[in-house]
């Protein structure tokens, strides 16, 4: 699978929010959109207000950033979101949300969905007691996500995990953090997501 391998926090600027690509990093003042809060670029500075269309894009690359993803498989998850009953632009942050590597982020097991993505990779995890190794795989209610026995005392992963200890997860998911074990108990909703995105603009944009 493709991805983006260039630097990220170009990605953030861009978009002028934090996007939270680069782990620790992004919660200090290192941080590049706190540090230089405009596009990048030789324009950057000078950009004019954006047109309808400018801002759906933008609405798109944001959230397609934001999961790391590239346009391809955005657009893929678009089409099985227009496919399912209701609306459109919710389907799709839910399918998004449901991601194995968000998921493993939202439970505090990575300090960025890249790291995550990397864990899932390696096989850190198990769905229903098999190894999922796959960061697309969309999890459904019922499914019970866990630390294969091998990795549960990864110095990685113990550390990262005691660093999240603040961090909620959202409440779709039931997490038993001593045991590092989840159980998916809902279907994600936009009102669980840590992120504005103005969905309804992705879809016009699509639509068009
Ligand atoms: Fe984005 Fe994190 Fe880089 Fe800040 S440090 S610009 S939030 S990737």
């Amino acid at each position: 699978m493709a991805r983006y391998t260039n630097a990220v926090c170009r990605l953030c600027r861009r978009e002028g929010q934090k996007l939270f690509l680069k782990g620790d990093r992004c919660y200090t003042e290192k941080c590049s959109v706190d540090r230089r809060s405009y596009p990048p670029g030789e324009h950057g500075q000078g950009r004019r207000k954006a047109s309808e269309y400018g801002l759906q894009l933008r609405e798109k690359q944001k959230a397609k950033r934001y999961y790391g993803l590239m346009e391809k498989q955005f657009r893929g998850y678009f089409e099985m979101a227009a496919k399912k009953r209701g609306q459109t632009g919710e389907n799709l942050l839910s399918i998004l949300e449901s991601r194995l590597d968000n998921v493993i982020y939202r439970l505090g097991f990575a300090m960025s969905r890249p790291e995550a993505r990397q864990l899932v990779t390696h096989g850190h995890f198990l769905v229903n007691g098999r190894k999922v190794n796959i960061p697309s795989f969309l999890v459904k209610p019922g499914e019970v996500i866990s630390v294969k026995e091998s990795s549960r005392n990864l110095e990685k992963i113990k550390n990262v995990v005691e660093a999240n200890s603040f961090r909620q997860p959202p409440k779709w998911l039931d997490f038993d953090r001593n045991n590092m074990i989840a159980k998916v108990v809902a279907v994600p909703q936009k009102e669980d997501i840590d992120f504005p995105i103005e969905e309804h603009l992705i879809v016009e944009l699509y639509s068009k």
